[in-house]
């Protein structure tokens, strides 16, 4: 049989990669599929060579480069088992100036090219009879996060797509579901912190864990979605370290804080 086949577009770094090295450590041979110009040798050796990954040309904003890596996928494997649309960028800016070209631009890349990958797949993964897709979304699909309007859009419209191919795909046994990761430490979000352009603490704060994800924390999240969630379709599983739930408001006298409680728990266990 071998292995299965999973393709991760953005997969040569950042949240593609920590997923492809998840999805590797369950069985599956990974397509490292991203921009042309991105150094291919180093993702697959990293995750351990060409009997567990493969590299794939894959802009996802060209349909005919697509077609071509589904057509080499069909040649070399005969099978596809999974893909995870992971792909993107962020392009922050004020709204009122945000042009047309920045806003298809964006758009184009996180939400046609979510349609366009999944489009081209779903025969061979129709084929597989039990296979899945993963749309990656973020905690912006839900949040007013400022200046980043067409981000905002595009994850929501994510999450919209992501239901609908729930629905009209389940029936030839293929699971659809959406992640959304909060504040994540990849090496950009890293440097970002470093170079002070944006303040770790002030976010950390605003986690009820306390503390930014760590990229293989998200990565094992997406591949049990696309891997071991056999009963699973049509779900966004949030991976954000309670953000979104977090109804704080300020400080609270009855809300003890993490000492306060790690002294109750002591108290208990004395007991
Ligand atoms: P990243 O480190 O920038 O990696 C994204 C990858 O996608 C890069 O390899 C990039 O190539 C590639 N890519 C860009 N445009 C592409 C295109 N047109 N076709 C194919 N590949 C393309 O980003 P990340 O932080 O891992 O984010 C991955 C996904 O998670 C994105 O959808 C993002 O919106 C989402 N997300 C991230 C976070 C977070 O905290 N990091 C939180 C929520 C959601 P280049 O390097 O050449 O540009």
């Amino acid at each position: 049989m071998g292995r299965p086949v999973v393709l991760v577009t953005g997969a040569a770094r950042g949240l593609g990669f920590a997923t492809s090295q998840a999805l590797v450590r369950r069985g599956y041979h990974v397509l490292v599929a991203d921009l042309p110009n991105v150094d291919k040798t180093s993702a697959v050796d990293q995750l351990g060579g060409p009997d567990v990954a493969s590299w794939l040309d894959c802009d996802v904003r060209s349909t005919s480069q697509i077609g071509e890596a589904i057509a080499y996928v069909e040649r070399r494997f005969r099978r596809l088992d999974a893909v995870v649309n992971n792909a993107g960028i962020v392009n922050p800016s004020a709204t009122h100036l945000v042009d047309d070209r920045d806003w298809e631009g964006l758009l184009d890349i996180h939400l046609t090219g979510t349609l366009r990958v999944s489009r081209a797949s779903f025969p061979l993964l129709a084929a597989a009879r039990s296979a899945s897709i993963v749309n990656v979304s973020s905690v912006c699909a839900r949040r007013g996060f400022p200046a980043r309007a067409s981000y905002n859009a595009a994850k929501a419209a994510i999450e919209a797509l992501t239901r609908t191919l729930a629905v009209e795909w389940g029936p030839v046994g293929i699971r659809v579901n959406a992640l959304a990761p909060g504040f994540i430490l990849t090496e950009n979000a890293r440097r970002l912190y470093e170079e002070g352009i944006a303040d770790r603490e002030a976010r950390e704060s605003l986690v009820p864990l306390g503390r930014m994800g760590r990229p293989d924390e998200v990565g094992e999240a997406a591949a049990w979605l696309s891997a071991d969630a056999r009963y699973v379709t049509g779900h966004v599983l949030v991976v954000d370290g309670g953000y979104l739930v977090d109804g704080r408001t300020g400080p609270d006298p009855n809300v003890p804080g993490a000492e306060a409680l790690q002294a109750a728990a002591r108290q208990e266990d004395a007991r």
